[in-house]
């Protein structure tokens, strides 16, 4: 069976935004328009078919279908419909790492702005991340019917906290209840909705008051746009006429390129601006074929790297990028094909494992049916049934071709909890509930405490805990007390250092003989651990320097200040000796634990915390308050800014101080203020705050 819809004509896209800003509301709205096959400038009933949509949802924090299909034929070329696969992104602060996991697959996506609130923390964050996986962007500035909605603010904050590449392509027809379309400064026309409900919409002529700020700002797009082909640049210069078709294509490269952000505007909540969203996306966003061929390497020959273009002739390589739990078919596993095809029904290799699975079932996911394919292509996005051991971040490839592609890499726990089921019945349960959760969200971590042997979960933030404890009640009925929460420090090491490491025993029988040198370096925060082999002369047999690397790894477990993890090292095994007889793989291995031991304590080893970044949205009276006590808790303030009739403060606060932040700040407030909280770094624990730590750390072992 050949493929419906070509590579060219696919969109594997991601809508990301600050929580509320309207991301939902969005991704419904496009699921309407292209379930509705609307073109813009179509009447159709609007409410009532919106209307499954809001009862299927649940409101606040919804995590729904990883991927979703629809289909869209921008005005532009109605003959084509492209293939938008919609990955879903959360909007919630405390899940970054699904936002990066999505980021990971998506080829495109696009930014929801508030437009009262502008560019908030979270906007900042994603659109980092965004930056950071080359993932080319559109700005959506939303909420344009909005009370205190403000396009021009919401640039100007783009410009200063994100990217001066941001040019409008579209400018706003009046603001807040008066919000009546969009200027389309590429086409030269306007498109104003004459109802409240956005139903019925007409293109007209540039309205006469904004011709002239549409001149301006069509000017700077299209300098912006020329200076990407020079033969368009060359025209433009040369004054003659650059067609419509040409300026798109431009910017189109310029878009991808990561050169330009286009920047739109409408309100979804109104049914305002998102078919010409949608337009954009087709026109703008890149297809598989735009970006560059995935990287990876050879199981087999882990030094080779590979790359596979996207292409259905290449061997077959997809990754698995998100578990789900589905109440009809069980685990389905979403995955996205990089390069070749597979059919269902088929084996293949995860080559993250080594093991073969049976594709079974292959689905894709529509706004309200799922649909049974047999074949999937390169650039597709699907999700199978059947696969029993691949998990989040784990490659499917062709078996005669294997190749693990670049996996996606998720922040460690920044805080655990201990839970205690309350039942024998829970206890049961808890175990599989557990497991289940931890499946669908790799940082969701689950430990036993080794002294306590207490049940501990671990996240990326207190509400994040509070929500798996949450579905555990709700979803496996599991009833569980919840412990304090205790931050996730770390340790590392500030100098460098050396030592040795000698495990000799040799009374009697066969001895024992382990000896080996060891240097110890710092590295920068999350570049994570380095070994390397630079024993000279054979002082150290090749069959033993596995072993010393692994003693070395599981003396890192347990750092030398207060028995937390260490992270950032590098360790240089240099030298040492070896006995014929007594040494074996078990010696190494211990030498190598205590070379590092004795390292670490060389290298001036510190205590790190969890630091986050902390927002909180505050009426002026209560400012000062929440400025001492954000002081109070070892806060440090960067920012400070307006927004409409609150003041917003920016700061980065150690994790063990915001326990219980959200009851303070209610009291401090009366309840006026709001806040939001992510992780942000790891830093050093200051040495009075440090000693307490460690004194504390002792206490509990006793
Ligand atoms: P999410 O958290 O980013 O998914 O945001 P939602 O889509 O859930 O929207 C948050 C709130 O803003 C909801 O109450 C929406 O009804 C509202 N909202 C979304 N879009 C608009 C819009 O264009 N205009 C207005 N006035 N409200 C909107």
């Amino acid at each position: 069976m050949p493929r419906e819809y070509s590579l060219e004509k696919t969109r594997n896209i991601g809508i990301i935004a600050h929580i509320d800003a309207g991301k939902t509301t969005v991704s419904e709205r496009i699921l309407f328009y292209t379930g509705k096959k609307h073109k813009i400038g179509e009447v159709h009933e609007g409410e009532a078919e919106m209307d499954w949509m809001d009862q299927e949802r649940e409101r606040g924090i919804t995590i729904t279908s990883a991927a979703t299909t629809c289909f869209w034929a921008p005005r532009s070329e109605e003959d084509k419909k492209c293939r938008i696969n919609l990955i879903d992104t959360p909007g919630h602060i405390d899940f970054t790492a699904e936002v990066q996991r999505s980021l990971r697959v998506l080829d495109g996506g696009v930014v929801v702005f508030d437009g009262v609130a502008g560019v908030e923390p979270q906007s900042e964050t994603v659109y980092h991340q965004a930056e950071k996986f080359k993932v080319p962007l559109i700005g959506f500035i939303n909420k344009m019917d909005r009370m205190g909605a403000n396009f021009y603010h919401d640039l100007d904050a783009i410009h200063d906290r994100l990217t001066k590449n941001a040019f409008p392509i579209q400018l706003p027809i009046g603001a807040e209840s008066e919000f009546l379309g969009v200027v389309d400064l590429l086409t030269q026309t306007a498109w104003v909705y004459k109802d409240e409900q956005g139903k019925d919409v007409e293109e007209i002529a540039i309205p006469e008051d904004l011709k002239a700020s549409a001149e301006k700002y069509r000017h700077e797009l299209i300098e912006a746009i020329v200076q990407h082909d020079e033969g368009l640049m060359n025209k433009y210069l040369e004054g003659q006429n650059v067609e419509l078709s040409e300026i798109k294509r431009v910017l189109r490269q310029a878009v991808i390129a990561n050169d330009i952000m286009p920047i739109m505007c409408g309100s979804a909540l109104k049914n305002k601006g998102v078919q010409l969203l949608l337009d954009a996306i087709c026109d703008f966003l890149p297809s598989p074929l735009d970006i560059p061929p995935v990287k990876g390497f050879n199981p087999r020959h882990p030094e080779q790297e590979e790359t596979r273009p996207a292409s259905d002739d290449e061997p077959f390589a997809a990754i698995a990028f998100k578990i789900a739990a589905d109440p009809f078919v069980g685990k389905l596993c979403f995955f996205r094909v990089y390069s070749g095809k597979a059919e269902a029904g088929s084996y293949i290799l995860n080559s993250s494992t080594g093991e073969k699975e049976r594709l079974g079932r292959i689905v894709r996911m529509h706004a309200n049916n799922r649909e049974d394919v047999k074949e999937v292509y390169s650039g597709e996005i699907a999700a199978a049934v059947g696969l029993k051991s691949t998990f989040t971040g784990h490659t499917l490839c062709d078996e005669d071709h294997p190749i693990v592609l670049e996996t996606i890499s998720f922040p460690e726990p920044v805080i655990w909890v201990a839970i205690e089921p309350r039942t024998k019945v829970d206890q049961e349960k808890m175990g599989i509930a557990l497991s289940k959760l931890a499946e669908e969200d790799p940082t969701f971590k689950v430990r036993t405490d080794e002294e306590t042997m207490q049940t501990l979960i671990g996240g990326m933030g207190e509400l994040h805990l509070d929500v798996l404890v949450e579905r555990m009640k709700r979803e496996f009925k599991v009833e569980c007390n919840v412990g304090k929460p205790q931050v996730a420090y770390k340790e590392t090491i500030k100098g460098t250092a050396e030592a040795e490491g000698k495990y000799i025993k040799q009374s009697g029988g066969r001895g024992q003989y382990g000896h080996c040198w060891i240097r110890v370096e710092p590295r920068a925060r999350g570049e994570g651990f380095e070994f390397v082999d630079d024993v000279k002369g054979g002082s150290i047999p090749r069959e033993f320097i596995t072993p010393i690397q692994k003693g070395i790894k599981e003396a890192l477990d347990k750092g030398v200040i207060a028995g937390y993890p260490m992270i950032d090292v590098k360790a240089t095994v240099y030298d040492g000796s070896y006995h014929d007889v007594d040494s074996s793989e078990a010696a190494f291995k211990i030498a190598g634990s205590m070379a590092l031991q004795e390292a670490a304590r060389r290298a001036t080893p510190i205590l790190l915390e969890p630091i986050m970044k902390v927002e909180v949205i505050t009426p002026e009276s209560s400012m000062g308050d929440v400025i001492g006590n954000l002081n109070s808790k070892r806060g440090q303030i960067d920012e400070m800014r307006d927004r409409g009739q609150m003041k917003v403060i920016d700061a980065k606060v150690p994790l063990a101080e915001m326990f219980g932040y959200a009851t303070e700040v209610r009291s401090m407030t009366q309840g006026r203020a709001s806040y939001s909280m992510e992780f942000s770094h790891y830093q050093e624990v200051p040495s009075n705050v440090a000693e307490t730590i460690k004194g504390e750390r002792e206490k509990g072992k006793k």
